[in-house]
């Protein structure tokens, strides 16, 4: 789960991490009231949106006078904003929030995140803030340092001070640093997050060490220990099929490619996707309709797939387990009574019952592919959303 900036600055405040004043408004009285609460000489209005990218998408603002900041915040409230993170359907901006202007010195990175690949937390660094960290990664990776953190220890002292001297800091500023990082990661580990972003950090012309920026994505798997932080999720900045299919307890994610996936078994769903992608397409979810999925559930991951007007072709790859191919099969046919099906569906069924499941399936007068084993269905999708059935 993604929070907002704002958000994810209030929490790093609470972990000791420097951020500037500053307080969230949904309409432009409130961000003059914010705006003479803060008092000056400088603000900032920023555009909150889960995604990137706003500088250059006007979604922020630098204001010297309390008018300037009721314009920006009138201009920006209700706007769609349109960055390289949120596609080109860009995100309604609903809420503002201004702080304290600031004079900057220098623009630096700090991210803290799930180094997959040595199971370990990861601090990042880099001198170059402010600007995409994934662009350095690809064209000056040596720019990048980075602290692997042993999770017997957690981040010590050293991990802090190597960094902070890497980024070329000194003196108050890397004392200031120690401090920082170490906040920043406590407030990771705490949180249960899966990334902490700090995108700029910067050193001020006053020499103060903050938090420009802050993102912060939490583990969906571990928010019910923190209820306080599952309240903040915002519905509007999510997928609709996404929020829908959480309601019925499906692992669904959108994703930019055409064809539907209903899977049963994470695993399953991963290596359909890939199946898909070997033969030249693209999947357009990810789905697992899980273990014990009853026929409701079933129509339901049906119907959410084929709400989405990206999907061209849909392939349902089933191994019944604990799952029966009979009860899929009833829930496809459900499903296509209520939604009419505008799209070749391919069918690949295993495992238990799944004669039965291909006799409903026949008997059903629904139009669709059967397919004997993955790769088979995975060519028989792909053909079928390339030349249409
Ligand atoms: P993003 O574009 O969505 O990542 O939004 P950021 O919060 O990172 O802001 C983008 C850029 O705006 C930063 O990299 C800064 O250069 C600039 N910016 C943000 N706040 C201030 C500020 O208080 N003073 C100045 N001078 N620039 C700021
Ligand atoms: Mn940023």
């Amino acid at each position: 789960m993604n929070i907002h900036e704002y958000q994810a600055k209030a929490i790093l405040r609470k972990f000791g991490v420097a951020v500037p004043r500053g307080r969230v408004a949904y309409t432009t009285v409130e961000a003059e009231e914010v705006a003479q609460e803060l008092g000056g000489p400088a603000w900032v209005v920023k555009a909150q949106i889960h995604a990137g990218g706003r500088g250059k998408g006007g979604g922020v603002k630098l204001c010297t006078t309390v008018q300037e900041v009721v314009d920006a915040a009138k201009a920006m409230i209700g706007m769609n904003l349109v960055t390289h993170q949120t596609g080109a359907d860009g995100k309604e901006v609903k809420r503002v929030y201004i702080e304290d202007g600031c004079e900057i010195a220098r623009e630096l990175y700090l991210g803290v995140l799930l180094d997959r690949a040595n199971s370990r937390l990861a601090v990042i660094g880099s001198a170059e803030g402010g600007m995409d960290i994934e662009e350095v990664v690809g064209t000056a990776p040596e720019k990048i340092l980075r602290a692997t953190i042993d999770p017997a220890t957690g981040l010590l002292p050293h991990h802090a001070r190597n960094l902070a001297f890497g980024l070329g800091l000194n003196g108050k500023q890397a004392l200031d640093a120690v401090k920082f990082i170490g906040g920043v990661y406590d407030a990771f580990t705490a949180t249960d997050a899966n990334l902490v972003e700090i995108n700029p950090m910067v050193v001020t012309r006053s020499n103060e060490l903050l938090a420009l920026d802050a993102k912060m994505n939490f583990d969906d798997n571990a928010l019910f220990r923190h209820p306080e932080l599952a309240e903040l999720r915002d519905e509007n900045e999510e997928d609709p099929r996404e929020r829908e299919a959480r309601r019925y307890d499906l692992s669904y994610i959108k994703l930019d490619g055409n064809i539907g996936c209903m899977v049963n078994g994470a695993g399953l769903a991963m290596a359909t996707m890939d199946i898909i992608k070997l033969y030249g397409g693209k999947p357009a979810n990810f789905l697992d309709v899980g273990g014990g999925a009853t026929g409701e559930r079933v129509t339901k991951a049906f119907k959410i797939i084929l709400s989405d007007p990206d999907v061209e072709g849909v392939l349902v790859n089933i191994f019944g387990g604990i799952m029966r191919c009979d009860v899929i099969a009833e829930g496809i046919v459900a499903a296509a009574r209520e939604v009419s099906v505008r799209v070749p569906l391919v069918v690949r069924l295993e495992g238990t019952n799944v004669d039965l499941g291909k006799n409903i399936l026949a008997k059903s007068g629904l139009s669709l592919v059967t397919a004997d084993h993955l790769a088979d269905a995975a060519k028989k999708v792909v053909k079928a959303v390339m030349v249409g059935l």
